[in-house]
């Protein structure tokens, strides 16, 4: 289960850590940890994650 890539900020060239943040999308707010700089907090949302997550809520949408 080594599957973690290490990414790091290409500014500061540190580590980037999981940061629990709220995003929008399409009228809905997501609030999901996303990978942020320590330092300036540059937040880096992939499209997979994004994606993920919409799918998610669509499903919770859908289920009502
Ligand atoms: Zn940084």
């Amino acid at each position: 289960m080594a599957n973690k890539k290490r990414l790091l900020c290409f500014k500061c060239n540190k580590e980037l850590e999981l940061k629990k943040t709220d995003f929008s999308y399409l009228g809905h707010t997501f609030f999901t940890e996303v990978p942020a700089c320590p330092r300036c907090g540059q937040v880096y949302i992939s499209e997979e994650l994004v994606k993920g997550r919409i799918s998610e809520v669509e499903m919770q949408l859908e289920d009502k």
